[in-house]
């Protein structure tokens, strides 16, 4: 692992110390950064026990939704709340991803406060990388009834990282430039816009859905 990670500083003056939420380490996971079998994200955020997880620039991210057996369940990011999301579960987090994510791997998100609410604490998201023919798919359903009305599926397992991220792109523009995918043939419903886990990009619209859902 370590050797997929460019530091500054002499490896001499950091092999003792190494800290994966150390600022200048943090920043190489701001995203997602794939290291052996493992994809890591690792993100700077307020926790509380009050205010539930809040990201600097999209607000309150608390809300998280899975779609299984049963429906539609919620649940709440709170301070030292692990949450598994097992391979194959639809999920998504409200204002922070306008899509359901559905992949082949498990998920494993560990909220860390900080000692202080005033202060942020850290996000820690493991998964395992795709490998062979194993997909990551960008889902819509209807917001009243649930009916699947779009699937973007791409094979991560080929792709890797790269393909995550232009797929996640395309499958949002074709959602939101297709009226028809977000008009619902089964109840008429008109479904929102879907929008990427990167605000930097959002067009007006895509902030809105953001808003929204
Ligand atoms: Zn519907």
């Amino acid at each position: 692992m370590f050797a997929q990670i460019e530091i500054k500083d002499p490896i001499e003056k950091v092999v003792e110390d190494w800290d994966y939420l150390n600022e200048k380490v943090l920043k190489h996971y701001s995203t997602f950064k794939v290291a052996g079998h493992n994809i890591f994200g690792l993100r700077r955020r307020f926790i509380s026990y009050a205010n539930g997880m809040n990201d600097p620039k999209k607000g309150n991210i608390s809300r998280f939704f899975e779609l299984g057996p049963k429906g539609v369940s919620e649940g709440t990011n709170d301070p030292l709340n692990l949450r598994i999301t097992t391979a194959g579960t639809p999920h998504r987090v409200a204002h922070n991803f306008g899509y359901w994510h559905i992949n082949d791997k498990d998920e494993l998100y560990i909220p860390i406060p900080s000692a202080s609410d005033d202060e942020m604490g850290h996000y820690v998201v493991v998964m395992g990388l795709p490998k062979g023919c194993e997909t990551d798919s960008f889902a819509w359903y209807c917001e009243e009834c649930g009916t699947l009305l779009y699937d973007h599926v791409i094979e991560t397992g080929q792709t890797g990282l790269a393909g995550f991220w232009k797929g996640e792109r395309e499958a949002v523009n074709r959602y939101n430039l297709s009226p028809h995918l977000r008009h619902c043939p089964e109840c008429n419903h008109v479904n929102p816009h879907g929008y990427c886990w990167n605000k930097a990009k959002d067009t007006p619209e895509e902030a809105a859905a953001r808003l929204h859902w």
